[in-house]
């Protein structure tokens, strides 16, 4: 079935398998959730293989929150996509902010990764968004078309590829843009993908993260082109996770 939307948590640097009971809680929500609604979580890598046992058989996918561009070699330390999909990872988010700002990852680098996942057979999650300066310039548009032209590789299957629209500004702060805002800027990245993978660019998923909470993400979920939320902070307490996927569809 295809999904409607889509509901992500990402756990960042959070989690020691004490914490597996929030995965279960999670994943019973996502057995819960309406019928085209697909609900995913981005764990740390040391945690995918016990979240990914235990969710087997329900509704709830478990991802990877990066991995390496190569596939094998001198990398220490590193872990590659095909580690991340042998770990029982049916996903894995690229390009985060977070990992562009402290590790310095660039565009190039992103399309990189994108490549080295999808060859892994996993699906991917790409972030893009603007910080404030350059939303205040008036550029925020251009810079997230600029980040997709570089970020998306050329040969790519569209179907397994869900863009996350990220302010940098409200990743973790507690602002969001407007719904308005929002909307702008999903109906521009819609015409970069249908300009770029003709009708498929029509159905891809495009996520809105940044501060999304039970209490806001009905409003931002029913703005034009969301597909549905990447959810950082909130989705570390289930309840609140658990709100997010009721608000969906
Ligand atoms: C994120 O980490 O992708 C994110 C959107 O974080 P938060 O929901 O905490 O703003």
């Amino acid at each position: 079935m295809a999904l409607r939307q889509l509901i992500a948590g990402n756990w960042k640097m959070h989690g020691l398998t004490g914490d597996l009971d929030k995965v279960g809680h999670i994943m019973r929500a996502a057995d819960e959730a309406k019928p085209d609604i697909g609900v995913a979580l981005a764990v740390p890598h040391t945690l995918i293989f016990a979240a990914a046992e235990l969710a087997d058989g329900s509704r709830l996918d478990i991802g990877g929150e990066d991995c390496h561009q190569a596939e094998s070699g001198a990398h220490t330390g590193c872990v590659s996509a095909a580690m991340v999909k042998d770990a029982g990872a049916t996903f894995t988010i690229v390009g985060h902010s977070e990992r562009r700002t402290d590790q310095g990852e660039t565009d190039v680098l992103v399309a990189e990764k994108l490549s080295a996942a999808l060859k892994a057979g996993l699906s991917v999650i790409l972030c893009v968004g603007e910080s404030e300066a350059e939303r205040d310039a008036g550029n925020a548009e251009a810079v997230v078309a600029a980040q997709l032209k570089t970020s998306i590789p050329e040969a790519v299957d569209p179907d397994r590829l869900t863009i996350a629209y990220e302010p940098v500004w409200a990743i973790g702060t507690g602002r969001t843009p407007t719904v308005g805002d929002v909307a702008a800027m999903h109906d521009s990245i819609r015409r970069s993908l249908k300009d770029r993978f003709g009708d498929a660019g029509i159905s891809m998923l495009i996520l809105y993260g940044g501060s999304v909470k039970p209490e806001n993400a009905a409003d931002l979920l029913t703005a034009s082109n969301v597909g549905g939320a990447l959810v950082g902070g909130a989705s570390l307490d289930p309840e609140s996770f658990a709100g997010i996927i009721t608000a969906a569809g």
